[in-house]
């Protein structure tokens, strides 16, 4: 565990200026917009953003959560994917200290996020964020161990898929959750990923039952117990160890 200093500064507040790009893309990517140009502009009143209306997290606070022009409400996501990102960041590098990976390990997970919030709110991921995700998962020391492992849960989900769509005569498994648990195991390596498959499960059961009849989008689960497994991986080992062999 790394010590908190002034590096744990700089990483949560590019964390927070990295959070304000995966808005762009999240808002961006599904509409089929080019993330580069046009520039910032509200949705509502067309008016393009100043500079000081771009500030991450700050100009959402100081413009009191609406647009500087036409007073439209500005939704919370953005400064809390901001705050969310930023967060993420920090702790993985607490964790992992500062490594040359680490990079790698954080756009990941940002990229992790950004499908989350797609999910949420299209029951769909696009792929160039979720092989983004993939890419920068392999991005690690043992570079061929983390491709082993990928490889591996994206083959038994594949065959996973196929065996239950055979028995059920319908498309059970899509590839983009392919592609995720590859991701997933890229980061955790095994056991590790199955813990996380299991977490994301019982994370998911609650909003299951309360959503009852509506779709529930998956991404987010799976990604968030991802998180936790890795931040909290020796214990999680151990804990599974003492319940397989007491
Ligand atoms: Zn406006």
């Amino acid at each position: 565990m790394e010590q908190f200093n002034l590096i744990s500064i700089f990483v949560f507040l590019f964390g927070i200026s990295f959070g304000s790009f995966l808005n762009v893309l999240i808002y961006r990517i599904p509409e089929g917009i080019n993330i580069a140009i046009p520039p910032s502009a509200c949705p509502k009143c067309n008016n393009e953003l100043k500079w000081y209306h771009n500030i991450p997290l700050f100009s959402w606070l100081f413009l009191g959560g609406k647009c500087a022009f036409c007073k439209e409400p500005i939704p919370l996501r953005y400064p809390l994917v901001e705050l969310f990102n930023a967060i993420i960041w920090l702790i993985i590098y607490l964790k992992i200290g500062l490594v040359w990976y680490l990079p790698f390990v954080a756009l990941s997970f940002s990229m992790l996020l950004a499908l989350s919030m797609i999910d949420l709110k299209y029951f769909a991921v696009p792929d160039s964020l979720n092989f983004a995700a993939l890419i920068f998962a392999l991005i690690q020391k043992d570079f061929f161990n983390h491709l082993i492992d990928a490889a591996i849960a994206a083959f038994g989900f594949w065959l996973l898929g196929f065996i239950v769509s055979k028995l059920a005569k319908k498309d059970s498994l899509g590839e983009a959750d392919i592609i995720v648990a590859a991701t997933m195991a890229a980061l955790l390596g095994f056991p590790a990923f199955f813990i996380a498959m299991f977490l994301s499960a019982i994370l998911a059961i609650v909003p299951s039952l309360l959503a009852k009849d509506t779709m529930v989008p998956f991404v987010p689960f799976l990604a968030l117990a991802t998180l936790i497994t890795y931040i909290n991986k020796d214990a999680l080992l151990q804990l599974l160890e003492v319940i397989l062999y007491g």
